[in-house]
C-alpha cells in the first residue's frame, strides 16, 4: 500500500512501529529493574504460566525467561513486534518458552485463572492502570501475581508545565500512594513498589532512540509525520532531562487474594 492510499492513523501506527522495531526497548526500563521486580515473586516453578503484556520486541521477556522458570506468553497489537519477540527468543534458545501473540490487551485470548503472573512493562497506559488491573485480575490464578510500570508523580505538586504536558499525555498519572491505594481496591495485596532509576530512561530509552532517529530521518526525508514522530520523542526526553525530579516511572508489583 502506498503511504497516499493510508489513513493517517494507519499512517501513525507503522510509522511509530518502524520507528521502534529496532531497538531493544520500547519503553523505559532495564535488565537489572526487571530482575528487580522478579525477585519479589515467590510463586514460580517450571510449570507457571506467565503473561507479558505490551511486550514490544520482548526486551523484557527475555531477562525473565533467563531469571525465572516457567513459560511466557508474549502479547503484542503490532505483529511486527511479536514476530521480532519470536526471531529473539530462538536466538537467545528459548524458543520452547516463549510464545507471541497478536491480540489487544482490551481483549485477551485467554481463561480464567490460568497465569500465575501477569508483567507489563511500560504499556498498561494503553487501557489505563486502573482499568489494566481490574480486567486482567480475572486471568490469574489466586495468589499470583500482578507486576506493572506506570508513569506516576513523586510529589503532591510539581511545575505547571510538565503538569500540563502529563495532563495530555496520560491523565491518569498520579501519585504512588494514590496507585498503590488502586491497586489494593483491585483486588491485590500491594508486594512491593519501586521507583525506576534515571538510567531507564536515559541509557536504555533516549540514548538508544538517537541513533536510530538519523536512519529513520535519512530514509523518510520530507516526511513530515516522520519528522514529527522524532521531535516529539525528543521533545520528551528534554522534558525528562528536565523534570525528572517530579515524576518517573514506578513499579507496582500485587499478589492476588
Ligand atoms: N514492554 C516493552 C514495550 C513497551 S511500549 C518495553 O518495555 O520495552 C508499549 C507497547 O504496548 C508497544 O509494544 C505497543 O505496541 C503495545 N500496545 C499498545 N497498545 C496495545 C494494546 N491495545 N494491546 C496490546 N499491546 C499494545
Amino acid at each position: 500500500m502506498s503511504d497516499e492510499n493510508k489513513s493517517i492513523h494507519e499512517f501513525d501506527f507503522s510509522l511509530i512501529c518502524e520507528y521502534f522495531s529496532g531497538m531493544e526497548r520500547q519503553g523505559p526500563g532495564s535488565p537489572e529493574v526487571t530482575v528487580k521486580a522478579l525477585s519479589f515473586i515467590d510463586n514460580l516453578t517450571e510449570k507457571s504460566r506467565i503473561a507479558d503484556i505490551g511486550c514490544g520486541t520482548g526486551g523484557q521477556t527475555i531477562v525473565m525467561a533467563k531469571n525465572a522458570p516457567g513459560t511466557i506468553t508474549g502479547v503484542d497489537l503490532f505483529p511486527d513486534f511479536i514476530k521480532q519477540l519470536e526471531n529473539n527468543a530462538v536466538k537467545h534458545h528459548l524458543g520452547d518458552r516463549i510464545k507471541g501473540i497478536t491480540a489487544s490487551m482490551d481483549n485477551l485470548p485467554f481463561q480464567e485463572e490460568e497465569f500465575d503472573l501477569i508483567w507489563s512493562e511500560g504499556a498498561i497506559y494503553n487501557i489505563g492502570f486502573e482499568r489494566g488491573l481490574n480486567e486482567w485480575r480475572k486471568y490469574l490464578k489466586p495468589g499470583g501475581y500482578i507486576a506493572v510500570t506506570e508513569a506516576s508523580w513523586f510529589t503532591n505538586e510539581r511545575p505547571s508545565e510538565i503538569e500540563e504536558f502529563w495532563i495530555d499525555a496520560y491523565p491518569e498519572i498520579n501519585t504512588i500512594p494514590a496507585k498503590v491505594t488502586q491497586l489494593q481496591n483491585a483486588g491485590y495485596i500491594p508486594v512491593a513498589t519501586f521507583i525506576l532509576p534515571e538510567n531507564c530512561w536515559t541509557d536504555h530509552f533516549y540514548a538508544l532512540q538517537v541513533q536510530a532517529q538519523e536512519n529513520f530521518l535519512k530514509k523518510h526525508t520530507g516526511n513530515k509525520a516522520a519528522a514529527e514522530l522524532v521531535a516529539n520523542e525528543c521533545r520528551e526526553a528534554r522534558l525528562y532531562s528536565r523534570f525528572k525530579e517530579y515524576y518517573g516511572y514506578v513499579f507496582f508489583i500485587g499478589k492476588k487474594i
